[in-house]
């Protein structure tokens, strides 16, 4: 997560201007000048300005100036919310993988709880991490609600999260940034060759937390399934070897699951002893199994929607379609090369096979087998 605790969140003059959320910021914005509701989703890639909303929504809160909820930008109240700093709102991080149900219970439900004059803004970072226990502990603050208590609960996968605490909070869609900002995020980061620059924006996928992550590791993947096409025309044998990469891909994405098993167990061990309960081990295990299937699966998911973006933009280049209309402006002469090999009725049969070879992982088919066969057809095409 970005720190911007000694940074302003906004400028004194326009504290709702969200670079990028220019619509959430319109909407939370007309809320907290009434009728706010206690909890609210942020639904969005991470880093996408959620503390900059929160920022936004304590000064609008808080502020002593303007009129009510409404912030002047300008009074101290204003701000201490826009560093990060005012005591009105707390924020919350996961300790561990998950967050649990000892910490929802001892952290936020008794500042929740708590006392105050005025408001009480419960900032969740990662609320899509609770596990099953403490959602359900959770689920009671939600559906009694404090007085002037607002959740704001920051969610990038809304399908990790019961029902029963979405549908009690106003959900708030977050746009993914858009390539201009993060170019300029990138270009501070000091990635000052263009080429380089414009990969990092594209393996970021529209958020600035996964930008600031970014590892060499994921550019050179990135490029990989740039060069795919182009392989696979010399070398039929490389469809073995890049299904082997893809599912090595999706393997290294479930570890994370791996290390929250551990970790969650031995917070079971903490409170109930060497061996824990069998049932909460059970339920353990079937979690992170779960989430293993699941970051496997987004992982290979993702692979083909790296593959079927350059498809489009070879398909784009044939049709000399503009940079601006590229995904990978960058790649032109790679672009170029694989037009020129390939008919566009190939291309075309190679986008829908690459879709339905996406929809068919959903489905629960063998990884192997379906990455091996699209890309063994894939390696058909433009052969002389
Ligand atoms: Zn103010």
């Amino acid at each position: 997560m970005t720190d911007v605790a000694d940074a302003r969140a906004f400028a004194a003059e326009a504290p709702w201007k969200v670079p990028g959320q220019e619509r959430a910021a319109k909407v939370l914005a007309a809320a907290a000048a009434g009728g706010l509701g206690h909890a609210w989703a942020l639904i969005g890639p991470p880093g996408v300005g959620q503390e900059q909303l929160a920022a936004a929504l304590t000064a609008a809160l808080v502020c002593a100036e303007g009129a009510p909820g409404q912030a002047c930008g300008r009074c101290a109240a204003c701000d201490r919310a826009a560093r990060g700093r005012h005591p009105a709102r707390r924020v919350f991080e996961p300790s561990a993988p998950t967050y649990r149900v000892e910490e929802v219970r001892r952290d936020w439900l008794s500042a929740a709880s708590l006392t105050a004059d005025g408001w009480k803004i419960l900032h969740i970072r990662e609320a899509d991490r609770l596990n099953d226990a403490a959602a359900n502990a959770f689920l009671r603050a939600l559906e009694e609600p404090a007085h002037g208590t607002v959740w704001l609960l920051e969610i990038a996968d809304p399908d990790e999260l019961p029902d029963t605490i979405l549908s009690r909070c106003r959900q708030l869609p977050l746009a993914p940034l858009p390539r201009q900002l993060l170019e300029e995020h990138a270009a501070a980061l000091g990635y000052h060759d263009p080429v380089e620059r414009a990969l990092a924006v594209r393996a970021a996928r529209g958020s600035r937390a996964r930008l600031e992550a970014l590892g060499e590791a994921d550019l050179e993947r990135l490029r990989a399934r740039q060069r795919l096409l182009a392989e696979l025309r010399a070398d039929q044998g490389r469809a073995l070897t890049a299904t082997k990469e893809l599912l090595d891909a999706g393997e290294a994405a479930s570890k994370d699951a791996d290390e929250e098993q551990r970790t969650e167990r031995e917070q079971l061990v903490a409170v109930h002893g060497e061996p824990p309960p069998e049932p909460l081990v059970k339920e353990l295990e079937e979690r992170a199994k779960r989430r293993k299937r699941e970051a496997r699966l987004t992982a290979l998911q993702r692979a083909l929607d790296d593959l079927l973006g350059w498809v489009r933009d070879v398909l784009a280049t044939q049709a000399a379609a503009p940079s601006t209309a590229l995904l990978a402006p960058e790649a032109r002469a790679e672009l170029a090369a694989d037009a020129e090999a390939l008919a566009t009725d190939d291309l075309l049969w190679a986008a829908d096979r690459i879709q339905r070879t996406r929809e068919d992982l959903e489905r629960n088919v063998v990884p192997r087998l379906a990455l091996e066969a699209l890309l063994l057809e894939l390696a058909t095409l433009g052969r002389r």
